[in-house]
Protein backbone atom coordinates (compact mmCIF):
# COMPACT_ATOMS: atom_id res chain seq x y z
CA UNK A 1 0.00 0.00 0.00
CA UNK A 2 2.88 2.50 0.51
CA UNK A 3 6.07 1.99 -0.32
CA UNK A 4 9.14 4.16 0.69
CA UNK A 5 12.48 4.00 -1.44
CA UNK A 6 15.23 4.93 -0.04
CA UNK A 7 14.77 8.76 1.09
CA UNK A 8 17.14 11.18 2.28
CA UNK A 9 15.26 13.97 3.98
CA UNK A 10 17.65 17.46 5.40
CA UNK A 11 17.04 20.16 7.84
CA UNK A 12 19.39 22.65 6.41
CA UNK A 13 22.89 20.59 7.16
CA UNK A 14 21.12 18.43 9.59
CA UNK A 15 20.89 14.86 7.45
CA UNK A 16 17.58 13.65 9.72
CA UNK A 17 17.03 10.38 7.35
CA UNK A 18 19.48 8.49 5.63
CA UNK A 19 18.54 6.65 3.12
CA UNK A 20 15.47 5.21 5.08
CA UNK A 21 12.83 2.83 2.84
CA UNK A 22 10.13 0.87 4.49
CA UNK A 23 6.66 -0.45 3.19
CA UNK A 24 3.20 -1.39 4.97
CA UNK A 25 0.57 -3.60 3.34
CA UNK A 26 -2.99 -2.62 3.60
CA UNK A 27 -4.53 -4.05 6.25
CA UNK A 28 -1.46 -4.22 8.74
CA UNK A 29 -0.63 -2.03 11.60
CA UNK A 30 2.62 -0.96 11.58
CA UNK A 31 4.91 0.60 14.40
CA UNK A 32 7.93 2.80 14.25
CA UNK A 33 10.02 2.95 17.29
CA UNK A 34 12.98 4.66 18.34
CA UNK A 35 14.18 7.78 20.63
CA UNK A 36 14.18 11.17 20.92
CA UNK A 37 15.20 12.70 17.90
CA UNK A 38 15.83 9.40 15.90
CA UNK A 39 14.02 10.83 13.21
CA UNK A 40 10.19 9.18 13.28
CA UNK A 41 8.50 12.58 13.19
CA UNK A 42 10.33 13.99 10.19
CA UNK A 43 9.19 10.23 8.47
CA UNK A 44 5.49 10.87 8.83
CA UNK A 45 5.78 14.34 8.00
CA UNK A 46 7.67 13.76 4.95
CA UNK A 47 5.00 10.87 4.03
CA UNK A 48 1.90 13.10 4.26
CA UNK A 49 3.97 15.81 2.46
CA UNK A 50 5.08 18.39 5.43
CA UNK A 51 8.45 18.03 4.34
CA UNK A 52 9.96 16.95 0.61
CA UNK A 53 12.55 14.43 0.21
CA UNK A 54 16.30 15.28 -1.41
CA UNK A 55 15.64 11.88 -3.31
CA UNK A 56 14.01 8.83 -3.07
CA UNK A 57 10.19 8.15 -3.92
CA UNK A 58 7.51 6.96 -1.77
CA UNK A 59 4.62 5.80 -3.58
CA UNK A 60 0.97 5.52 -2.11
CA UNK A 61 -1.35 2.52 -4.26
CA UNK A 62 0.70 2.58 -6.55
CA UNK A 63 1.20 6.23 -6.91
CA UNK A 64 4.14 8.38 -6.46
CA UNK A 65 3.21 10.99 -3.73
CA UNK A 66 6.62 12.95 -3.36
CA UNK A 67 6.71 15.82 -4.81
CA UNK A 68 2.85 16.17 -4.06
CA UNK A 69 1.40 19.01 -1.46
CA UNK A 70 -0.13 17.82 1.89
CA UNK A 71 -3.75 18.51 0.46
CA UNK A 72 -3.70 16.11 -2.57
CA UNK A 73 -2.29 13.34 -0.20
CA UNK A 74 -4.82 13.62 2.30
CA UNK A 75 -7.76 13.81 -0.60
CA UNK A 76 -5.68 10.60 -2.22
CA UNK A 77 -6.64 8.71 1.31
CA UNK A 78 -3.81 9.23 3.82
CA UNK A 79 -4.64 10.88 6.86
CA UNK A 80 -1.97 12.20 9.87
CA UNK A 81 -2.24 12.79 13.23
CA UNK A 82 0.21 14.84 14.36
CA UNK A 83 2.32 14.77 17.13
CA UNK A 84 0.94 17.37 20.06
CA UNK A 85 -2.51 17.20 18.75
CA UNK A 86 -2.64 20.59 17.37
CA UNK A 87 -6.74 21.14 17.72
CA UNK A 88 -8.06 24.37 16.81
CA UNK A 89 -8.49 25.65 20.57
CA UNK A 90 -11.17 28.07 19.61
CA UNK A 91 -13.32 26.12 18.10
CA UNK A 92 -15.85 23.42 19.15
CA UNK A 93 -15.13 20.05 18.96
CA UNK A 94 -17.75 19.57 16.26
CA UNK A 95 -16.35 22.45 14.24
CA UNK A 96 -13.09 20.68 14.60
CA UNK A 97 -14.35 17.14 13.08
CA UNK A 98 -16.49 19.49 10.69
CA UNK A 99 -12.52 20.67 9.31
CA UNK A 100 -11.11 17.21 8.94
CA UNK A 101 -14.09 16.74 6.40
CA UNK A 102 -13.27 19.75 4.32
CA UNK A 103 -11.96 18.19 1.41
CA UNK A 104 -15.49 16.07 0.87
CA UNK A 105 -18.20 16.76 -0.80
CA UNK A 106 -20.41 13.96 -0.08
CA UNK A 107 -22.85 15.24 2.64
CA UNK A 108 -24.26 11.65 3.67
CA UNK A 109 -20.95 9.96 3.73
CA UNK A 110 -19.64 12.86 6.01
CA UNK A 111 -22.88 12.22 8.42
CA UNK A 112 -22.03 8.60 8.43
CA UNK A 113 -18.63 9.47 9.55
CA UNK A 114 -19.76 11.61 12.05
CA UNK A 115 -21.58 8.97 13.59
CA UNK A 116 -18.78 6.55 13.31
CA UNK A 117 -16.67 9.20 15.20
CA UNK A 118 -18.78 9.55 17.94
CA UNK A 119 -19.55 5.67 18.40
CA UNK A 120 -15.68 5.43 18.41
CA UNK A 121 -15.56 8.25 20.79
CA UNK A 122 -18.41 8.69 23.00
CA UNK A 123 -16.62 11.72 25.23
CA UNK A 124 -16.56 13.55 22.30
CA UNK A 125 -20.29 13.21 21.13
CA UNK A 126 -21.06 14.40 25.47
CA UNK A 127 -18.92 17.30 24.61
CA UNK A 128 -19.36 18.61 20.73
CA UNK A 129 -20.24 21.71 21.68
CA UNK A 130 -17.41 21.93 24.20
CA UNK A 131 -14.44 24.58 22.75
CA UNK A 132 -11.29 22.09 22.03
CA UNK A 133 -8.59 24.21 23.76
CA UNK A 134 -10.70 23.01 27.55
CA UNK A 135 -10.38 19.62 26.19
CA UNK A 136 -8.41 17.30 28.45
CA UNK A 137 -4.99 15.89 27.18
CA UNK A 138 -6.59 12.99 26.17
CA UNK A 139 -9.77 14.33 24.76
CA UNK A 140 -7.66 16.42 22.79
CA UNK A 141 -5.97 13.38 21.46
CA UNK A 142 -9.44 11.20 20.70
CA UNK A 143 -10.22 14.73 18.67
CA UNK A 144 -7.03 14.77 16.34
CA UNK A 145 -7.91 11.49 15.96
CA UNK A 146 -11.36 11.45 14.78
CA UNK A 147 -11.00 14.53 12.71
CA UNK A 148 -8.02 12.23 10.93
CA UNK A 149 -10.93 9.62 10.35
CA UNK A 150 -13.36 12.51 9.03
CA UNK A 151 -11.34 12.82 6.12
CA UNK A 152 -12.23 8.80 5.61
CA UNK A 153 -7.85 7.92 5.48
CA UNK A 154 -7.25 4.55 3.81
CA UNK A 155 -4.01 5.08 5.76
CA UNK A 156 -3.57 6.95 9.11
CA UNK A 157 -0.09 7.74 10.46
CA UNK A 158 -0.53 8.46 14.26
CA UNK A 159 2.61 10.27 15.67
CA UNK A 160 2.69 9.33 19.50
CA UNK A 161 -1.05 8.96 20.29
CA UNK A 162 -0.02 7.79 24.05
CA UNK A 163 1.98 10.68 24.52
CA UNK A 164 1.56 12.13 28.21
CA UNK A 165 -1.79 10.39 28.78
CA UNK A 166 -2.33 8.09 31.81
CA UNK A 167 -1.92 4.72 31.92
CA UNK A 168 -6.07 4.25 31.61
CA UNK A 169 -6.14 6.68 29.10
CA UNK A 170 -3.32 4.96 27.06
CA UNK A 171 -4.67 1.36 27.28
CA UNK A 172 -7.99 2.85 25.85
CA UNK A 173 -6.41 5.01 23.06
CA UNK A 174 -5.27 1.57 22.17
CA UNK A 175 -7.83 -0.35 22.10
CA UNK A 176 -9.58 2.15 19.78
CA UNK A 177 -6.77 2.24 17.34
CA UNK A 178 -7.00 -1.65 17.42
CA UNK A 179 -10.79 -1.04 16.01
CA UNK A 180 -9.92 1.67 13.74
CA UNK A 181 -7.79 -1.11 12.29
CA UNK A 182 -10.42 -3.72 12.02
CA UNK A 183 -12.78 -1.29 10.57
CA UNK A 184 -10.68 -1.01 7.53
CA UNK A 185 -7.75 1.65 7.92
CA UNK A 186 -4.25 0.38 7.74
CA UNK A 187 -2.12 2.34 10.43
CA UNK A 188 1.52 3.47 10.78
CA UNK A 189 2.23 4.03 14.39
CA UNK A 190 4.76 6.28 15.82
CA UNK A 191 5.78 5.30 19.55
CA UNK A 192 8.02 5.82 22.63
CA UNK A 193 5.96 3.41 24.18
CA UNK A 194 7.39 0.12 22.54
CA UNK A 195 5.78 -2.46 25.01
CA UNK A 196 2.22 -0.96 24.02
CA UNK A 197 2.98 -0.09 20.00
CA UNK A 198 4.22 -3.60 19.77
CA UNK A 199 1.49 -5.70 21.32
CA UNK A 200 -0.93 -4.31 18.80
CA UNK A 201 1.08 -4.39 15.61
CA UNK A 202 1.96 -6.85 13.02
CA UNK A 203 5.04 -5.60 12.48
CA UNK A 204 7.48 -2.98 13.22
CA UNK A 205 10.64 -0.71 12.36
CA UNK A 206 13.16 0.43 14.31
CA UNK A 207 15.02 3.95 13.77
CA UNK A 208 18.04 5.26 14.97
CA UNK A 209 19.70 8.71 14.12
CA UNK A 210 18.09 8.68 11.04
CA UNK A 211 18.27 5.00 9.80
CA UNK A 212 16.27 2.12 9.94
CA UNK A 213 18.33 -0.59 12.05
CA UNK A 214 16.14 -3.59 11.83
CA UNK A 215 12.37 -4.71 11.42
CA UNK A 216 10.17 -7.41 11.69
CA UNK A 217 7.27 -9.31 12.98
CA UNK A 218 6.94 -7.71 16.10
CA UNK A 219 7.01 -11.24 17.53
CA UNK A 220 10.72 -11.29 16.20
CA UNK A 221 11.12 -7.79 17.67
CA UNK A 222 9.74 -8.78 21.23
CA UNK A 223 11.90 -11.25 21.22
CA UNK A 224 15.17 -9.58 20.43
CA UNK A 225 17.62 -8.76 23.32
CA UNK A 226 18.73 -5.70 21.39
CA UNK A 227 15.20 -4.25 21.24
CA UNK A 228 14.64 -5.50 25.06
CA UNK A 229 17.35 -3.58 26.64
CA UNK A 230 17.04 -0.80 24.27
CA UNK A 231 13.18 -0.16 24.11
CA UNK A 232 11.22 -2.40 26.06
CA UNK A 233 13.43 -1.73 29.57
CA UNK A 234 13.80 -5.62 29.61
CA UNK A 235 17.40 -7.51 30.53
P1 LIG B 1 10.77 12.80 19.22
O1 LIG B 1 10.30 11.49 19.69
O2 LIG B 1 11.61 13.51 20.23
O3 LIG B 1 9.70 13.65 18.63
P2 LIG B 1 11.64 12.03 16.56
O4 LIG B 1 12.17 10.66 16.40
O5 LIG B 1 10.26 12.27 16.11
O6 LIG B 1 11.83 12.49 18.05
P3 LIG B 1 12.38 14.14 14.77
O7 LIG B 1 11.51 15.16 15.37
O8 LIG B 1 11.98 13.54 13.50
O9 LIG B 1 12.66 12.97 15.81
O10 LIG B 1 13.84 14.77 14.61
C1 LIG B 1 14.91 14.13 13.91
C2 LIG B 1 16.14 15.03 13.91
O11 LIG B 1 15.90 16.18 13.11
C3 LIG B 1 16.52 15.56 15.29
O12 LIG B 1 17.92 15.59 15.38
C4 LIG B 1 15.95 16.96 15.31
O13 LIG B 1 16.69 17.81 16.15
C5 LIG B 1 16.06 17.38 13.87
N1 LIG B 1 14.98 18.31 13.52
C6 LIG B 1 13.65 18.09 13.62
N2 LIG B 1 12.95 19.16 13.19
C7 LIG B 1 13.85 20.09 12.82
C8 LIG B 1 13.77 21.41 12.30
N3 LIG B 1 12.59 21.98 12.05
N4 LIG B 1 14.92 22.06 12.06
C9 LIG B 1 16.12 21.48 12.28
N5 LIG B 1 16.28 20.25 12.77
C10 LIG B 1 15.17 19.54 13.03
Amino acid sequence: MLKINDINVYYGNIHALKGVSLEINEGEIVTLIGANGAGKSTLLQTISGLLKPKNGEITFEGQSISGKVAQAIVKQGLSHVPEGRRVFSNMTVEENLELGAYLRKDKQGIREDFEKVYQLFPRLLERKKQLSGTLSGGEQQMLAMGRALMARPRLLLLDEPSMGLAPLLVKTIFRIIEEINKSGTTILLVEQNANMALSIADRAYVIETGKIVLSGTSEELNQSDQIRSAYLGGH
